[in-house]
């Protein structure tokens, strides 16, 4: 039976990837130090035989007895208002955890998987990004710690890759959504949703005119899984090209969940980027992937999900009103 790691089992990709490879018949040691992840993610994984789980941060050394076929590096906070609570932590996983990960690769002879992102792309001066786009980062900004933490891990993948000769994966993820996602997690699909269950206006930051291109979690999970099992070491976006403003989402809400909530508009965080959309170009020709879920069924399935958390869980304070955080 073939052996993975997968640290950020109890997060939103990390939890859909432990499902993954269970179903792929893997035996699969998650790893997460619960700061964002959510052991409710993963509790239906507990009673199996092919399942063990380390609460552990992986910022420091990392000790996983037995062999390791395969690493998943997925362990990172991810959203905006994440890095501005926790900027040093996102930092630290980015660089000290992924050299411990690409420590222990090499002396399990492990083949290695890194969650790369879009951020590295920062607010972007091409449009759609290819992996070719060198980015347009501010080192300082609020965003920094992340887009700087996961540049770094790049970095540090491909000297791995080129100076020891270890098997490297790198996927770019752009924005991915579905169940799973922390309601207080602050980003614009738990924000909406949460907001149309409580019955709130929706928060618009900005003017509304930014774009985003969503995926859903299955295309995304499935175009990991690719990679991974792929001979391409270079990084590949993995993203829905759908691309659509931040108004016409809003609309898209309001119409699927049935209310009549009214947008309010909030001040544009600092650097928030002005238009992503991915160029999947590669991730066609290499791996024969694209995305297939619109955004129609993908978002029914969101809320549906959204729908199942407690009265109490909706009106927990730390799930409302985001653009406090707003720097
Ligand atoms: N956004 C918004 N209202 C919210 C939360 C986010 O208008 O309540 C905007 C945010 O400013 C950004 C876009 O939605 O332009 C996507 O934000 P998200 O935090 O989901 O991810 P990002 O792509 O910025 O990392």
């Amino acid at each position: 039976m073939k052996r993975v790691l997968i640290t950020g089992a109890a997060g939103f990709l990390g939890s859909h990837l432990c499902d993954r490879f269970i179903n792929e018949g893997f035996y699969v040691i998650g790893m997460d130090n619960l700061i964002t992840g959510d052991l409710k993610n993963i509790a239906h994984l507990f009673k199996n035989e092919h399942f063990e789980f380390y609460h552990h941060d992986v910022t420091k050394f990392v000790h996983v007895p037995g062999n390791l076929d395969y690493i998943l590096h997925f362990a990172s906070p991810a959203s905006p208002i994440d890095y501005l609570k926790i900027p040093i932590q996102t930092l630290k996983v980015g660089s000290l955890g992924t050299h411990n990960l690409l420590g222990l690769a090499k002396a399990k002879n492990a083949r290695i998987l890194i969650a790369s992102t879009s951020e590295v792309y920062g607010d972007p001066l091409i449009h759609p990004q290819t992996e070719y786009y060198y980015g347009n980062v501010n080192t300082i900004g609020p965003r920094g710690v992340y887009d700087e933490a996961k540049r770094f891990q790049e970095s540090l993948t491909m000297a791995y890759h080129n100076f020891h000769g270890l098997e490297t994966r790198i996927v770019r993820i752009f924005n991915t959504y579905g169940p799973r996602m922390r309601l207080n997690d602050g980003r614009v699909i738990p924000a909406f949703m949460g907001q149309a269950l409580r019955g709130e206006d929706l928060t618009i930051f900005g003017d509304g005119n930014q774009t985003r291109s969503f995926c859903y979690v299955d295309d995304q999970i499935e175009g990991i899984f690719r990679l991974l099992m792929s001979d391409y070491h270079l990084p590949v976006n993995i993203g829905n090209p759908n691309e659509i403003t931040i108004n016409d989402f809003a609309k898209e809400i309001i119409q699927l969940t049935g209310t009549d909530q009214k947008i309010v508009y909030k001040p544009l965080p600092e650097n928030d980027p002005l238009q992503r959309q991915p160029d999947t170009s590669l991730a066609k020709k290499i791996l024969n992937w694209e995305a297939k879920t619109d955004r129609k069924t993908g978002l029914q399935k969101t809320f549906d999900y959204f729908k199942t958390l407690s009265a109490e869980e909706l009106q927990k304070e730390e799930h409302k009103d985001f653009s406090k955080y707003i720097y």
